[in-house]
């Protein structure tokens, strides 16, 4: 059974939202399944750290890591129209990160083959010097910086399946090659970025992936995609670990988006990142939660996810498929995504 890491810690609960849809009930909902359904006692329980100063900082403006300080210290505020602060959402945010950092240190030591990061708060919209999309640090972006600067990873790839556009980590990597980003949004929609054409600047050029799909988008859209654009994309790049923005938010049940996927299609999108991170980077996976909504969607999500990562097939979905099949169609945007990113076969000679 290969070895798969969890990292949780309650101080994530003590980012108080209160009636916002990311609460801490996300987490609780998570937890109490993985309990009830016996995946807590086959995961590796990892201790988080607080991340320092120094490491969120790979990443963000040093003044805007003591703004976030201040607010919480001055008993709470909105960082931005979405984006509550409370008391303690600094500490928790400190341990999110740290927590993927423990994370990427026990999967690069490999004393673990992969991991999964169950925090809050998330991370994929805050930008370099601004909390966004109930964002306050980028979880995911810092561990991957950290991955580079601690472990001399040369190239990670982050892989970002939230409904939502990870601009936060798109800009942090715009140009950078050491780190590619690919993201599967819907779009239009929030937060307003994730064009096709934003394809990285400078000799970060190619290494920023938007594949912005259409609202309705299920199961089988996103089966093309990862075949037929991220698959050659990452056996090209040949990433030496690989991070995931996990978030389930493109489930059918979900109240803030309106895209198809399944439970079940959350199993296949992992059992294709796992057999990728096989292939290429020695199994090499490190998880982190992003958004999810529907409270008992997003934790079937995860558990679906865990299993896959523990060598399990996906079965139970007490959700099933949407009614109606999803009409919609995605020829367009492949076919832009293979030609801007040079992935069509050239006609032989
Ligand atoms: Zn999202």
């Amino acid at each position: 059974m290969p070895n798969v890491g969890l990292i949780y810690d309650p101080l994530y609960l003590w980012h108080d939202t209160g009636a916002h849809p990311e609460s801490a009930l996300r987490l609780t909902t998570i937890m109490h399944l993985l309990t009830e359904a016996g995946i807590i006692g086959r995961l590796k329980l990892l201790p988080p750290r607080d991340a320092t100063i120094d490491e969120i900082a790979m990443v963000h403006d040093p003044d805007y890591i003591a703004q976030v300080r201040y607010i919480a210290d001055s008993g709470g505020g909105w960082a931005d129209p979405d984006t509550f602060i409370s008391p303690r959402s600094y500490d928790a945010a400190l341990r999110a990160t740290g927590g993927c950092l423990a994370a990427t240190d026990a999967v690069l030591r490999g004393d673990i083959d992969s991991a999964f990061c169950l925090v809050r708060p998330p991370g994929h919209h805050a930008m370099p010097d601004a909390a966004m999309g109930f964002c306050l640090f980028d979880n995911i972006a810092v561990a991957a910086r950290y991955a580079h600067r601690q472990h001399g990873i040369e190239r990670a790839a982050i892989i970002d399946f939230d409904i939502h556009h990870g601009n936060g980590t798109q800009a942090a990597f715009y140009e950078d090659p050491s780190v590619l980003y690919f993201s599967t949004h819907q779009y239009p929609y929030y937060p307003g970025t994730g064009h096709l054409e934003e394809t990285g600047s400078g000799t970060g050029r190619g290494t920023n992936v938007n594949v912005p799909l259409p609202a309705g988008c299920g199961d089988d859209e996103f089966r093309r995609v990862f075949a037929e654009a991220l698959e050659p994309i990452l056996d090209r790049y040949a990433p030496q670990v690989i991070f995931v923005s996990a978030g389930y938010d493109g489930h059918f049940e979900d109240p803030l988006a309106s895209m198809s996927l399944s439970v079940a299609g959350y199993g296949e999108i992992m059992t294709f990142l796992q057999r990728k991170a096989r292939e290429l980077a020695g199994g090499r996976l490190v998880c982190a939660l992003e958004g999810g909504y529907h409270l008992l969607a997003e934790a079937w999500g995860v558990r679906a996810s865990l299993e896959v990562l523990l060598g399990n097939r996906v079965t139970d979905d007490p959700f099933g498929k949407p009614s109606e099949p999803s009409g919609v169609h995605i020829d367009r945007v492949l076919a832009a995504v293979k030609t801007l990113h040079h992935l069509t076969v050239s006609p032989q000679v």
